[in-house]
């Protein structure tokens, strides 16, 4: 016998094993279930203390709930989520005719002996099933009324979480797949927006532990930056960039700064600035990054002179900063890094290109001007561009 699984721990005769449940018609109304408790409780009169011996539903229970007479459930919502789990399960259409905070009745439909009674009981503090009949007669269902949209979006949590963009025919044939059950498109997209709730309120959760974040961020690497900007007690902005980061950068990358932003696609919306560096191996090295409400001049400036007193700069001389064409982000970094040298990314450039020049021909022949590392050289790709087409 599994003690943990009982409440209490008793030393009678009658183990789980082979406790024989009572399957009793719903129809009568019991009214003394005293044989039921008496089976169950030891009385150690000695000590005046009864001990019990019921076994006990438990959360992990609800995977696939199984019913029997003095199963003992500690409260009438987990009992009733029960209810919905197995009648889902089980494809079956479960009624409470009788469903308060003393009793809960349970019936399968008309003709089918399937039953359930479970009453609040004083002697122990939690319901407890008195009756129980898990037999049916009736045919599975394709849909059951407990199959709800909330129900659903409990089940498929952690699968939005991990597929935001499930479109509605994987997720329906998802559903179908693990259920068997055939579900409306209006129900799986209420499903869907629960979903969605749920994760876009644990963004909110996920800002309001800023702080902390901040805290946690600065302790477990001092030298760390970690700026929130805060508007009228709302979230504003953040900057942070690691120490490690930091010092590796300036001891062993090229004076190389590329900057970009890019717009969050969550509920909050808002928009990611973020300085990389190229390490000796020409891969990306992190820098720093910040959380701003817009792109403008004003983040970019307030985002540079963040970077540049971390970083320690005081001669911008020989520093080169990569960007794209946009104005903003072209006059912050003239203000804070006025003697840099300016690139332009040729995937930028690339981009407003391609709108007016289509075509593979004028496409190479632009990476190539790009590439020219002597002035002569890039003079010699433009001429030959100049051939291919002129308003290039
Ligand atoms: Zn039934």
């Amino acid at each position: 016998m599994d003690v943990a699984d009982t409440v209490g721990c008793s030393v009678m005769q009658d183990s789980d094993e082979d406790y024989i449940p009572q399957f009793v018609d719903s129809d009568i109304d019991l009214q003394d279930d005293d044989d039921l408790f008496a089976k169950n409780v030891d009385c150690d009169k000695g000590k005046d203390k009864v001990k019990l011996n019921f076994k006990s539903f438990r959360e992990e229970d609800l995977a696939k709930p199984e019913f029997k007479v003095g199963q003992t459930f500690a409260s009438v919502e987990l009992l009733r989520r029960a209810i919905k789990e197995y009648s889902c399960h089980e494809r079956v259409d479960i009624k409470c005719p009788r469903n308060d905070r003393k009793r809960v009745k349970g019936i399968c439909e008309d003709g089918c002996p399937w039953s359930l009674y479970a009453s609040f009981d004083g002697r122990i503090n939690c319901f407890m099933i008195k009756k129980y009949n898990p037999n049916h007669t009736c045919i599975k269902k394709w849909s059951v009324k407990s199959f709800t949209a909330p129900f659903m979006a409990g089940k498929y949590l952690d699968s939005f979480r991990a597929d935001e963009n499930m479109n509605m025919k994987n997720f329906s044939r998802v559903v179908q797949k693990d259920w068997n059950m055939t579900t409306t498109r209006s129900k799986l997209r209420r499903a869907r927006r629960l979903v969605k709730k749920v994760i876009e309120g644990d963004e909110l959760e996920q800002y309001n532990s800023m702080w902390d974040y901040a805290a946690e961020f600065k302790r477990s690497n001092p030298g760390s930056s970690f700026y929130v900007g805060v508007n009228d007690d709302i979230f504003g902005s953040c900057y942070f960039s690691l120490d490690a980061c930091k010092r590796g950068f300036m001891q062993a990358c090229r004076p190389v700064i590329c900057l970009d932003g890019c717009h969050l696609k969550t509920k909050y919306g808002g928009v990611m600035l973020c300085a990389v560096g190229m390490d000796p191996n020409d891969c990306i090295y992190p820098l720093a990054f910040a959380v701003v409400e817009v792109e403008n001049t004003d983040t970019w400036k307030w985002f540079l002179s963040n970077l540049k007193s971390d970083l320690g700069i005081l001669n911008t001389e020989p520093w080169t900063i990569m960007l794209d064409k946009q104005k903003e982000l072209i006059k912050g970094v003239r203000q804070h890094f006025p003697d840099a040298e300016h690139r332009h990314c040729v995937r930028h450039i690339w981009q407003n290109f391609q709108q007016t020049h289509k075509g593979d021909v004028l496409n190479n022949q632009l990476w190539k001007c790009a590439r020219s590392t002597t002035p002569e050289l890039w003079a010699a790709s433009m001429e030959e561009m100049k051939v291919i087409s002129i308003e290039a």
